[in-house]
């Protein structure tokens, strides 16, 4: 298996052959395919499986053309908010799409700079994002992507009410993937209400980080 079986596009193919990443791992070829079809998607997988691109990869496939504000990915906390951005930027940037990153802790200004640039993919933590919507500063009706990720850590923090706001404004046809290290019932729950018919994809195996 590698990375152009999986139907993955040229500028996307061309980003990973630059990160210098050989093969998919075992979470990226469980879970693109699906994704890639545009199904909903649960997989539980820790940090260190190669996650994030299990859901970046497919994501930008899907998107490839620009539009204001059409994935979001939701992270407890801004390191994890932060790593995701970063892998979004890396993979994306053959497709010339833009991004924006909402994290609490700092001041709006170059937040509302990238917000202004009409974003096409989104990275927040659920509080600074819910404070933007309720200035105005985005929208999320566009939204055909929602991600979800380190969702167990999310509802430890208290998130639940604040994730399930943000879930009700985007679109019920949105495609959703939700990524969590185990899957409790709360986790399970809030994916029986927030996702329709979902693939699931489970893995333990961690690959050295590069
Ligand atoms: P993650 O689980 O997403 O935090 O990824 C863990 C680490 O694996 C990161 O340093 C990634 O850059 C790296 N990684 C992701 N996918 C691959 C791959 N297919 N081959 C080698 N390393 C990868």
């Amino acid at each position: 298996m590698n990375f152009k079986d999986l139907g993955l596009c040229p500028e996307i193919l061309r980003s990973i052959e630059e990160r210098g990443y050989e093969e998919p791992t075992p979470v990226q070829a469980k879970a693109i395919p699906p994704i890639l079809e545009g199904r909903d998607m649960v997989g539980s997988a820790q940090t260190g499986t190669g996650k994030t691109a299990a859901f970046a990869l497919p994501t930008l496939h899907r998107l490839r053309e620009p539009g204001e504000c059409r994935a979001l990915a939701l992270a407890p906390t801004r390191e994890l908010a932060i790593q995701i951005e970063e892998n979004f930027r890396f993979y994306g940037k053959h497709l010339g799409l833009k991004m924006a990153l909402l994290y609490g802790g700092v001041k709006y200004g170059k937040q509302l700079e990238q917000l202004g640039n009409k974003p096409d993919i989104v990275v927040a933590t659920p509080g600074r994002l819910l404070d933007h919507m309720g200035q105005g500063n985005l929208n999320l009706g566009k939204i055909e992507t929602l991600i979800l990720d380190e969702v167990d850590r999310m509802l430890d923090m208290g998130f639940i009410e604040d994730v399930t706001k943000i879930i009700q404004k985007t679109p019920r046809s949105r495609q959703t993937l939700l990524f969590s290290a185990t899957i409790p019932d709360s986790v399970r729950r809030l994916a029986d209400w927030a996702l329709n018919d979902p693939a699931e994809a489970k893995i333990d195996i961690k690959i050295t980080a590069a």
